[in-house]
């Protein structure tokens, strides 16, 4: 048993916003969006880069960051694209060890105010949460959006 803090979220000894989870893997809310509606999505397993998941747990970890970003569009949010991020190491500024893909929305005219959440991260760190209020709102409409998808 690790006391990585992903692995302390799968096993919720640490809150999350969920968003989705089966037998595989698990997303939720970054607490620390860098854009509005800012999801994680991890594998039960705790591995620290990409290489060490089977290939049957990294298909599911891209399927559902896929997925996401689908219900992401047909949400209320509305992004007008997304990123899919990994940083596969810490010299690649991975600060949680465990492997976990960033799907991070962009919606259009956002780059001035995307940059300077980028820069302001580190204090964001250092401060807490502060922006963790909306997160349950976005992810009730990420979650109703991903269950019209697969069809319930
Ligand atoms: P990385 O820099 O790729 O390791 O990204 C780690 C991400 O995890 C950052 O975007 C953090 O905001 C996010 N994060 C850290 N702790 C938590 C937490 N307890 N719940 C949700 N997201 C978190
Ligand atoms: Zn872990």
């Amino acid at each position: 048993m690790t006391d990585c803090i992903f692995c302390r979220i799968i096993r919720g000894e640490l809150p999350a916003t969920r968003v989705y989870e089966d037998a595989d893997v698990l997303a939720f809310m970054d607490i620390f969006p860098l854009r509005r509606g800012h999801v994680l999505v991890i594998p039960r397993e705790h591995q620290v880069q990409l290489h060490q998941l089977s290939p049957e747990v990294r298909g599911r970890l891209i399927d559902t960051g896929a997925r996401i970003a689908q219900a992401l569009y047909a949400s209320s949010l509305q992004p007008a694209a997304a990123h899919f991020a990994i940083n596969d190491g810490p010299a690649a500024q991975q600060s949680v060890p465990h492997v976990h893909l960033h799907v991070l929305p962009r919606y259009a005219g956002d780059g001035g105010r995307f940059l300077l959440r980028l820069l302001r991260k580190p204090f964001d760190l250092a401060l807490g949460p502060a922006a963790a209020g909306g997160l349950e709102a976005d992810a009730a409409a990420i979650r109703a959006a991903l269950a019209k998808i697969d069809g319930h």
